[in-house]
């Protein structure tokens, strides 16, 4: 299975990094070893003294396609549940100040934070799903799905122009405001629809 990830997909999120707002979806890659797995802590890396949490919205692909259409989007992802796409964000801004692949600032070992997933069909609208990170009890991200740039349908059109959809695959849609540094002791708590669905601790 492969992880694909959209980048500046909240309009306040491109805002807080000064970036400038893409024409089309902005698109990286984690490898499956970024998986961290479920009730392991998150150590921090040594590389990197600046680890940012980035809550985003997760959907699971159900179905092989490539060239996928939009109007036929929606079946070929079954289940939604939320994740962390850990950054090395000092790691990340050298590279593109360089004009480099940002790979190892993203897809390292446990960057990819993966909650329990749902069947889509227990969610009232798709189109307005709500998230919350909390750091130490306090909420630091908030993300609703009709704030995407690309919504979920959109986002498995454009991807699959390009890379075969397999069953299994995962797609992080981007993540809204406050993303921030982690630190060793942190608790992160990521609500869905706002129920509990992971409490990671920061190593
Ligand atoms: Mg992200």
């Amino acid at each position: 299975m492969k992880i694909i990830c959209i980048g500046r997909n909240y309009v306040d999120h491109i805002e807080e990094l000064n970036n400038e707002r893409p024409a089309a979806p902005v698109i990286f890659m984690k490898p499956d070893t970024a998986i961290l797995p479920k009730q392991f802590p998150f150590f921090l890396p040594e590389f990197s003294n600046d680890v940012h949490h980035e809550i985003e919205l997760v959907v699971k692909i159900c179905k092989v396609g490539k060239h996928i259409d939009q109007k036929f989007a929606h079946k070929y992802y079954d289940e939604i549940g939320i994740g962390i796409d850990f950054t090395a964000r000092d790691l990340q801004s050298e590279l593109k100040s360089k004009g480099l692949p940002w790979e190892i600032a993203k897809g390292f070992d446990g960057s990819a934070i993966i909650s329990d997933l749902s069947s889509k069909n227990n969610f009232k609208s798709l189109e307005s799903i709500t998230f919350e990170l909390h750091k130490n009890g306090e909420v630091v991200q908030r993300g609703n799905s009709s704030h995407m740039l690309w919504n979920i349908d959109e986002i498995i059109s454009y991807v699959s122009k390009y890379f075969t959809l397999k069953t299994g695959d995962l797609i992080f849609t981007g993540t809204p405001a406050g993303v921030g540094r982690v630190e060793a002791n942190d608790v992160l708590e990521g609500y869905l629809e706002g129920e509990k669905r992971f409490r990671l601790q920061i190593k």
